[in-house]
Formats: structure tokens, sequence, C-alpha cells
């Protein structure tokens, strides 16, 4: 087949092009950490928009009593009870109902959609409480995970700014997301009260410093990604005088829209920014996250196609945006039969490029890899970014202790909560994650940065909140 050279210098020019060295990382690490402080010293001072969440006090662990959580974020959402019994327990009873939102739903009322999601709630609540002891408290609390762009007031009241998601409930923009819950709820007779309105990296945040205090920041890596972190409320200039009980504030950070010049970027993602429907928006995220990683692989697939017979004729599957999901390139880049035989199947299945010989079927993984591996780095120097930021990536020198036995080297244990599929799910994304974070940080700091991953932040962390929110009233 004709252009093997020329798809060779196609595969070089994006080795070339995503090269993310340690050298280059620590220069996002750097870009990362000066746009925080931006973002945290005026309105609009930063492409990271750095939203005050009004969290300061998170789950300890000595939080008791039945709770109730609320996840809207996309196309299901999730009621859920979880019953907690103190001294950091187990969370003792855990019980979810998820749903879709029907579709006509998404473009209606607020009403409409509260009505429909107080009733489930409602029928959840009734139907827990058959089959498992009532709530002790008079009302029922609720944390609600309300994964949109929202302006908080306080921790459990804030307006929505625009819908995202294919949601459009124009009535809704500007108004109390909160409030609109809780006229629902009463509508239908509900006793139950909104304790907590959270973003879903906030959940993950109190999942993880429900199980372990040393949990700083929470990063989400699914469709989407965004991370969140505790600040220090004097270093959040821009609302200067900001007083806390604790001194602290966890920040929504909204780092997928994060841009430097700093980031490695192709040809391929300028084409993929431009023909998104937010052109300009979200450039970190159209690197990093789940939606996007495999479209950059398909891009590539083209332009060697198009270059080349390699693949035979040009399949018109491979011009269609975001046919070839990021799981698909996830099974490809970890088929590990020695003729690629899954390689060869979604190529045929998913884009109807047939009978690919292993030179090239191997070259796809190779694409895959280049593209993810660029995207785990970047992510990982994200994530030691927050942490220059509130001063635990070691940079500030290591404590030096002196004891009976010589001088010890100590710092800190610091724990970051991680979500998502695409961390979860995609081993070699995982892998060059925390291999990157050592590359960065040193061997004498990586030991004492652990990343943990939570499961269902964004719903029991909810419901955690509600718990640690009441009690603190
Ligand atoms: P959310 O859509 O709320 O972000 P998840 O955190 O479960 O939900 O993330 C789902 C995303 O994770 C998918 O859109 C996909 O991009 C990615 N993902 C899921 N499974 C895999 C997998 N096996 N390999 C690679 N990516 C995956």
């Amino acid at each position: 087949r004709r252009g093997w050279r020329r798809v060779v210098r196609v595969l070089e020019e994006l080795e070339e092009g995503c090269a993310t060295p340690v050298g280059r990382l620590r220069q996002v690490v750097d870009a990362m950490a000066v746009e925080m402080h931006a973002g945290l010293a005026s309105e609009g001072g930063s492409k990271l928009k750095m939203l005050l969440t009004y969290v300061h006090n998170l789950p300890t662990g000595n939080e008791k009593g039945i709770y109730y959580a609320l996840d809207l974020g996309g196309t299901n959402f999730r009621v859920l009870r979880i019953r907690l019994g103190g001294q950091r327990s187990a969370i003792i009873e855990h019980d979810v109902d998820r749903q879709p939102i029907p579709q006509h739903l998404m473009t209606s009322t607020s009403e409409e959609l509260f009505d429909f999601i107080a009733t489930s709630l409602k029928d959840f609540v009734e139907r827990e409480e058959n089959v498992s002891e009532p709530s002790q408290k008079e009302r029922r609390e609720l944390g609600f995970t309300f994964s949109f762009p929202v302006k908080q007031i306080s921790s459990s009241s804030g307006t929505l700014i625009k819908w995202t998601k294919g949601f459009s409930v124009e009535d809704m923009v500007g108004k109390d997301v909160s409030q609109c819950l809780q006229q629902a709820m009463s509508r239908k007779g509900m006793d139950m009260r909104v304790t907590a309105l959270i973003n879903d990296t906030v959940g993950t945040l109190a999942l993880g410093h429900y199980h372990d205090e040393d949990t700083v920041a929470a990063v989400i890596f699914g469709t989407g990604t965004n991370a969140c972190y505790l600040e220090r409320a004097d270093a959040i200039i821009k609302s200067q005088g900001l007083l806390t009980t604790t001194g602290g504030m966890v920040v929504n950070m909204e780092w997928g829209n994060f841009w430097s010049s700093h980031l490695p970027r192709t040809s391929y993602d300028v084409d993929l920014d431009a023909e998104s429907p937010n052109p300009n928006d979200q450039g970190f995220e159209k690197m990093i996250s789940g939606m996007y990683l495999g479209d950059i692989v398909r891009r590539v697939i083209l332009q060697m196609s198009q270059e080349s017979d390699v693949f035979g004729p040009v399949s018109s599957k491979l011009h269609a945006p975001f046919i070839l999901r990021t799981p698909l390139i996830a099974a490809m880049h970890e088929d590990d039969s020695p003729n690629l035989n899954e390689v060869a199947r979604i190529l045929k299945e998913s884009l109807e490029i047939p009978e690919v010989p292993l030179n090239v079927r191997k070259l796809v993984v190779k694409v895959c890899d280049v593209v993810t591996c660029r995207a785990a780095r970047l992510a990982a120097a994200g994530i030691v970014g927050i942490l220059k930021k509130i001063g635990r990536d070691g940079s500030g020198g290591i404590a030096s202790v002196k004891t009976k036995n010589g001088i010890h080297k100590k710092m800190r244990r610091t724990v970051v909560a991680v979500e998502g599929g695409l961390y979860t799910n995609y081993t070699m994304f995982r892998e060059y994650l925390n291999e990157a974070m050592g590359q960065i940080l040193g061997e004498d700091v990586a030991p004492y940065v652990i990343i943990k991953v939570t499961e269902d932040g964004s719903g029991i962390g909810a419901a955690l909140l509600a718990a640690s929110h009441s009690a603190s009233e």
C-alpha cells in the first residue's frame, strides 16, 4: 500500500506536537498556580473561574444519622440515602435510585422539571422508610449536587449561571437552585430541607475527607474534567474579609477552562476546538477528558488515511465527529493479543475500515498511546499545580527533623481524591498520570502525595455535607 512513509511522518509530527517532557510539565505546573492566583485575585482575572463554594467544613467522620442526597448533573439523576454511625464508620446504609430525565423535561419549565424530581424523591423516601427506620430528625436533610455553573450565595444556595449538557430550562437561569427544589418539595407536601448545594467535585472532596483528613483536593476525570481544593480564606483576595470559622474554603476551580501557552497543542486540537459548539472554551478539558480523547485519535487516523492508502479508501465514518469513543481507544490501546485482533475488530466495526495489516494496527495503537499519554501527563501537571498553590508540592523545602537516630526528612502527607471513568477504567491513563506525578514531584516528595480513588462522591459526598452542615448549625 502506498504512503507508508507519509503515515510514519504524520505519527512523528504527532509525537513531537504532543511531547510532554518533565521540563514542559513543570511550566504547566507553574502556569496553573499562577492562573489560580489570578482567578482568586479578581472576578474574571483568569480563565479559571475559581468559584467560591462557601463550604468551609468538610466532613470529619463524626457525622451521625440519616441523610439524603440528590445528584443532577447529566442525563440521569439519582437520589440516595445514607446512614452514618459516627467515628469515621463505614457508611452503614447506602441506597440509590437512578433514573433518566425525560427528554422533554430538559427543555421545559423549572416547575415541571423540579416537580418531576420532587415526586421521584418523595417516592424514594416513602419506599425507603417503609423498609427501614425513618430519619430521627424532625426534618429530613438533603444535599443537592447540581453540576452546572452556579454562583453560590451560601453553601446551601446559589443561582444558575447557565445550562450546559443539553439542558435549557430558560426560566431557571438566574434563579436560586435550592429554592426551586425547596418549593417543588413543598408543593408535594414533603418535609425536607436542602442543607448543601454543591457541584460534583466538592462531593468527591467531602467523601475523600470523610475517609482521610489529609485530603485537600479532588479531581474528576470522566466525560469532562474539573477540580476543587481547600484554600485559605485570606488567599481569596477577590472577596476580602470573608470570615470563616475554620479559615478555609473549598474553591471550585472549573479547571477544564484552564489555558496556557505551555500546553502542547497540535493542529488536531485546533480543529477540534474550532468545530466544537464552544470554541475557545474548555481548552484543558479538550486535551484531557473522556469526551474528547477518542475524537483526537479519530482526527489523526483520518489525516493518515487521507495521506495514504494504508487504511484503504477513506472511510466515511472517519468524518463523523465523536464516532470513536474513548472506551474504544482504551480497548485498542490495551489490546495485548499478538495480532491485535481487538484493534482490527474496532477499526472494522466502528470505523468500517476492514482488513488492516498488522503494522497499521500497531500504528493505531501508537496514536492512542500518544494522545492518552499527553492527556494523563498534563492532568498530573494540573494536580501538582494545585499542590504548588497550597504549598504541598515540596518546593518550599522539606523540613529536616533531628532525632536520636540522625536527621530525618519530614513532610506532611497530602491526599488527592480522584474519581471518574477515565481514571478508574483506563489503566494506561491512570499509569501515565501516576508516573508523571512521580517525575514532577521527584522521589523525595512523591511518596507523601497520595492519589486515592473515591466512588460516588457526587452522591455520597452531598449527603455527607448535608450532615456536616446540619451539625455545624
Ligand atoms: P461522567 O459522564 O459523569 O463523567 P464517569 O465518571 O463514569 O461519568 O465517566 C464516564 C466517562 O469515562 C466516559 O464518557 C468515558 O469517556 C470515560 N470512560 C468510561 N469507561 C472507560 C474506559 N473503559 N476507558 C476509557 N475511558 C472510559
